[in-house]
């Protein structure tokens, strides 16, 4: 592969935006070498500045679940651009968006749009933290909700100490408001209660982690959390910025059975707009503004071309009743081959999967929290992903990253990343 246009875009780049990039993760510094600039996408394609194709196993972190320029999204958008591109008014798109949602989600009354899946969970903490008037969060270590300052939190010396900061700026006064709990594990969640009693307003998770790879819940861990927080006046928050409208229409809490008290979401319910959502049961969300005194807001919130986007999206999920089956078994096919490609030349790992988020971890170890998943080899997952990205097959530039799964790939697309995994198998 050529790389040569997207190094020289790179380069100027870097002269004007810090790292060359808008979001940290697609500079590379994980695996080296230069980004790979994109040009367009279509399916489960997308093309760069050099005109090399690739399969798409990130699909934009997420939101491409039916795959790139989906047709109903891009038409969706271009009629309503015509219209206008924002009123700082409601419109009424913004409650047909909310309607269809909240009859797809279990357990929820109420939905407010935001435009980031960060803004979701910042606000959907908030909320918890208004409601149960107490001001503690217990997050686990590993699980990613977005930039916001609260979440930007480092596992202290032991479980049950306080987290540190993990980014100049974040102030210690606010580490000290979050706990790290170690994902899997419900006697460390039980201990920090403990030792927190009264204190602690909601504790927040992926409910199938994808941000240290792919970690599903283990046994019926939601459902012990779900115990905990109801004999504390605890919150749970799902966070289902990545599971929402992927695992099934109804997220993590359909699949699992669990219902959470507060759900996030973004990437899937926006169709690759910037959009994200919390919702809740009336009890909860009419606490916030303007009915109650829970702030929040926000001048693009609602955007007209973003919930046209996202309308089309769930539109075309809600209607398609094999979806989540094809996504799953898809997935298990790709593991399937993945597995006897790497077993073929013994080649070391563990691969971790749920519907239609999948890793591959370099690691002989069963992985079930960010402890087990940092024991993964990195040398050889760089060798993997720059394996990949010349037999052309786009995977994240991270081992601590899922693949998504798009419905968009054809099994010959699979089939194809067999071949590339068990040709790249045989250099590691
Ligand atoms: N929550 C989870 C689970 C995520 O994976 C992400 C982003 O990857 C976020 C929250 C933050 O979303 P955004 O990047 O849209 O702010």
């Amino acid at each position: 592969m050529l790389y040569k246009r997207s190094s020289a875009l790179f380069k100027n780049a870097e002269n004007v935006i810090p790292g060359g990039v808008n979001s940290p993760v697609r500079a590379f510094k994980a695996v080296g070498g230069t980004p790979i600039f994109a040009k367009f996408a279509k399916g489960a394609y997308v093309y760069d500045e050099d005109d090399n194709r690739y399969i798409d196993y990130i699909n934009s972190w997420g939101p491409m679940l039916l795959g790139h320029a989906f047709e109903p999204v891009v038409n969706a958008v271009i009629e309503k651009a015509k219209k206008g591109t924002s009123f700082g008014m409601p419109t009424e798109i913004e409650t047909k968006i909310a309607e269809l949602a909240v009859s797809m989600v279990p357990n929820v009354d109420k939905i407010r749009f935001v435009n980031s899946g960060t803004e979701a969970c910042m606000s959907a903490v908030r909320l918890a933290r208004g409601y149960t008037g107490k001001e503690k969060i217990v997050k686990f270590a590993g699980c990613y909700h977005g930039h916001s300052d609260a979440f930007l939190i480092q596992a202290g010396s032991g479980a049950v100490t306080f987290g540190s900061p993990n980014s100049p700026g974040v102030t210690k006064g606010t580490a000290q408001d979050t706990l790290l709990a170690i994902y899997n594990d419900i006697d460390n969640v039980k201990a920090l209660i403990e030792a927190n009693t009264n204190e602690i307003a909601c504790i927040i998770i992926e409910p199938v982690a994808g941000n240290m790879g792919c970690i599903p819940p283990k046994d019926d861990f939601l459902q012990k959390l779900r115990t905990l927080c109801d004999e504390h006046r605890i919150l749970l928050i799902f966070d289902e910025v990545m599971t929402g409208f992927r695992l099934a229409k109804g997220g993590a809490q359909e699949l699992y059975g669990v219902d959470a008290d507060i759900m996030c979401f973004g990437k899937v319910i926006g169709g690759g707009l910037p959009v994200g959502a919390f919702a809740a049961r009336n009890e909860i969300m009419n606490h916030l503004a303007p009915l109650g005194s829970v702030y929040q807001a926000g001048t693009l919130s609602g955007n007209p071309l973003a919930m046209a986007a996202g309308m089309a999206m769930l539109t075309a999920i809600e209607n398609d009743k094999d979806l989540f089956k094809r996504l799953a078994d898809k997935t298990e096919y790709l593991h399937k081959g993945c597995a006897a490609a790497l077993n073929k030349y013994n080649v070391t790992h563990t691969i971790n999967r749920r519907g239609s988020m999948i890793s591959i971890h370099f690691s002989e170890e069963e992985v079930v929290d960010f402890e087990s998943a940092a024991k993964g080899n990195n040398e050889t997952f760089k060798t993997f992903f720059h394996g990949m990205l010349n037999e052309g097959i786009y995977i994240a530039p991270s081992a601590f990253e899922t693949w998504f799964i798009t419905d968009a790939l054809s099994y010959d697309d699979l089939d194809e990343t067999i071949r590339a995994v068990e040709k790249v198998a045989q250099t590691l």
